[in-house]
Order: structure tokens, then C-alpha cells, then sequence
């Protein structure tokens, strides 16, 4: 079989590996740390670093074609890779995904609707913040994630205790107007190598902490609603020309109106759900797309409700989890459940059209904490 080539070994590379290795593939790993919970489920693993070009070399010519789980690879190492295979999605996504500001410049040409936003580029530009306005929020342009590396801005005493310590902050930072939102959705949009463009059911997600907690599927909004998210998604996956599969995550304020907060072009977690609720779900969808497979369209065959793991106050549950009869359970193979780690995710099913989203969650009552 072909081999894959995937950069990064998180619990996205092994859950993607292992809707390759279904379809027959051969799965490369090349990944920073040892173990990780991809290496267990791939064929081959190279232990190196990102940024190291005879490394990048070395993995580019054991794969026919490559992706990647990890965000942060350097633009620069996945220019190198491209050099010697094929990449999807291709570097100048994942170039524009990676910075907060080139996405939501990218997003503005577009035509699509974000928060209003402004970049702050050092201590100078700070005091900026008193016109446009609080609360508002700042974040880190790179290596934000589970939202690490963001500032809330409630009111104006926040603000000043900011500017005492403004020589401190990690510049360059984006300034966002806080939204009100009344709910979080996210949208999974794959395009294939013809140019097919798919997108699965909504989801409405739920935080805690910044870490995503709960994803609900169906989302429960208006079918006009859910059909602006997805053609939203589906445009700006042709406008990319995306290969390969791409998280879209929106905010619903409360006049209906929809905004873009941000993308991630590779699986995501608010797309976990599609694994017991569809035929074939977001990693394969994913696979599919990357070795230039047909895509099919989206089936979902359930409604879902799906729970992430995180800590080991998670993990204590086990026990009741796997007991429980319409629980399908996903555990990434991590030894260490630090607090905020997520170490797996549940998916429990519910007929179609059974219980919708607002339902489960008024009347389902997991034994996880919300
Ligand atoms: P991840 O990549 O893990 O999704 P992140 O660190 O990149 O997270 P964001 O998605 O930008 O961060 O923000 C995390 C969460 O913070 C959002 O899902 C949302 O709940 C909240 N948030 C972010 N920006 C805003 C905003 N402008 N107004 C209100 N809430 C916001
Ligand atoms: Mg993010
Ligand atoms: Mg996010």
C-alpha cells in the first residue's frame, strides 16, 4: 500500500492513522517526542526534530504523500518537506492558520464576518485598547491553544493593571472586541483532489477553562442557521483550495448573525463526534481527501453528544464510563493525566432525531461534570 506521511503524533495522528490503516495505507509518523500516542498506531515512526532539514528529507522520501496533525510546525520545515513530497493541506494554509493576524486578514478579504479586531504590536499600541472599547480580549498571534496565551479585558480597572505591567506582555498581540455569544458552533469542511467540497453536521460546543468540553450534534439552531455555517465553511475551504479536511469555529451572537472566530486546517476536537455518529467520519473523511480518494457525502446516522476527557479527575470515571451502554469510549494511550490534558473523549449516541441538541443537554445527565 501507499505510505502517508503524517507530521506530528498526537492524539490526531493516531486517530487518522487509524482510519488509514482501515483503508490500507501505511502510516509515516515523524514526531518531536517519544512516545506518542500516534507511534503506537502507526506502521513506522521517525523520532526527529521539525526543524532539522536532513530529517524532514529523510521522512518526505519514505511517504507518497504528507499531512500533518500538528499546527506548529515551522512554515519553513513544511516548505522544506514539500520540496520532496507532495503536502495537503498545503503550506500557505497552514502559514495563514498558524498567525491570528494573517487569518483574520485573510478572513476580512474574504468578505467573511470575525470580531472586531486590531493588532497590537508593542507597549506603545496598548493604550489604543481605551477607544475600542472593553471587555475585550487579547491573545498570543502564535501558539495559542485550549486558550493558553489570552488576556480578558473585562472593564477599564483591568485594563490599567495591564498597562502597569505593558513592558511585560508577549508581543505582537491581537486585541478582540469580547462577544456575547449566544452559542459556540463549528463546521468540518473537507475538499478533495477534484475539488469536491463536504461538510459535516454542526456542532454546538461547550468550554470550560478555554478546553473544549462538550460538542452536540445536532447543534440545535435554525436548519437556515446551520446551512449559512456550512456554505461559510465550504467557501472559504474553494477559496483556500483546502485539500484535505479543516475545522471552522464560529460564535452565533445574539442577533443570529454569525463570526468567524477561527480555523484549523487538520482534524479537530469538535469533530470527534463524526467517529459514532456518521459512516465515515472526520479522520477518514480526512485520509480520503489527502491520498485523493472519492468523498462521499456526510451521513450521519445518530445524534451524538461527545464528552472530552480531561485530568485525571476524568480518568477516575473509567470505571462508570465503560459501563454505560450507549457510550462509545476513545483513550489516546497518554501515561500522564496531567490537570487540562485531554487523555481521551466519549461519544454517546442517541437515535436520530431521538433527542435534539438542546435536549441532551437539559436532560442527559452524564456522570462527568459539564
Ligand atoms: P483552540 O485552538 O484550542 O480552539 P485557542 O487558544 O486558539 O483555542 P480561541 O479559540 O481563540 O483560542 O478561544 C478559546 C475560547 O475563548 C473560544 O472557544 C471562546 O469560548 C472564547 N473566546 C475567544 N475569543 C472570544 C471573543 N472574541 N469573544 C468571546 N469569547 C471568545
Ligand atoms: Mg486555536
Ligand atoms: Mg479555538
Amino acid at each position: 500500500g501507499a505510505w502517508i506521511g503524517i507530521v506530528g503524533g498526537g492524539q490526531l495522528g493516531r486517530m487518522s492513522a487509524m482510519a488509514a490503516a482501515r483503508l490500507g495505507y501505511k502510516v509515516h509518523i515523524l514526531s518531536n517526542t517519544a512516545p506518542s500516542p500516534a507511534a503506537e498506531t502507526s506502521a513506522k515512526v521517525t523520532i526527529g526534530s521539525y526543524d532539522d532539514p536532513s530529517c524532514l528529507e529523510n521522512f518526505a522520501q519514505s511517504c507518497d504523500v504528507i499531512s500533518f496533525e500538528f499546527e506548529n510546525i515551522s512554515a519553513s520545515g513544511l516548505k522544506h518537506l514539500a520540496r520532496f513530497c507532495t503536502v495537503h493541506p498545503s503550506g500557505h494554509i497552514l502559514e495563514t492558520s498558524q498567525d491570528r493576524i494573517a487569518e483574520k486578514t485573510m478572513l476580512g478579504s474574504y468578505g467573511l464576518p470575525v470580531a472586531p479586531w486590531r493588532e497590537i504590536k508593542g507597549a506603545e499600541n496598548l493604550a489604543a485598547l481605551a477607544s475600542f472599547g472593553f471587555p475585550c480580549i487579547l491573545k498570543t498571534t502564535r501558539f495559542g491553544y485550549d486558550g493558553k496565551g489570552q488576556f480578558r479585558l473585562p472593564d477599564e480597572e483591568a485594563f490599567q493593571a495591564l498597562l502597569r505591567q505593558a513592558d511585560t506582555l508577549p508581543y505582537p498581540l491581537v486585541a478582540e472586541q469580547h462577544i456575547d455569544f449566544a452559542r459556540e458552533i463549528s463546521v468540518m469542511v473537507v475538499r478533495g483532489h477534484d475539488g469536491t467540497v463536504r461538510c459535516f453536521d454542526v456542532a454546538e460546543n461547550h468550554h470550560r477553562e478555554g478546553i473544549l468540553r462538550v460538542s452536540i450534534v445536532p447543534a440545535p439552531i435554525m436548519p437556515a442557521l446551520a446551512e449559512e455555517a456550512q456554505k461559510l465553511a465550504a467557501q472559504l475551504a474553494e477559496k483556500l483550495g483546502l485539500i484535505g479536511i479543516m475545522g471552522v469555529e464560529l460564535f452565533e451572537d445574539k442577533n443570529g448573525k454569525l463570526l468567524v472566530n477561527e480555523i484549523a486546517p487538520r482534524p479537530h476536537n469538535s469533530g470527534h463526534w463524526t467517529m459514532n455518529a456518521c459512516l465515515v467520519d472526520q479522520f477518514e473523511m480526512h485520509i480520503r481527501a489527502v491520498a485523493g480518494l472519492p468523498l462521499p457525502p456526510p451521513r450521519r446516522h445518530s445524534d451524538v453528544y461527545m464528552h472530552n476527557l480531561i485530568g485525571p479527575e476524568d480518568m477516575a470515571l473509567l470505571p462508570e464510563i465503560v459501563a454505560e451502554e450507549n457510550a462509545s469510549l476513545h483513550l489516546y494511550g497518554k501515561e500522564d493525566a496531567r490537570p487540562g490534558r485531554k487523555m481521551g473523549h466519549v461519544n454517546r449516541i442517541f437515535p436520530r432525531g431521538g433527542l435534539p441538541g438542546a435536549m441532551v443537554l437539559q436532560n442527559y445527565k452524564p456522570c462527568l461534570k459539564q
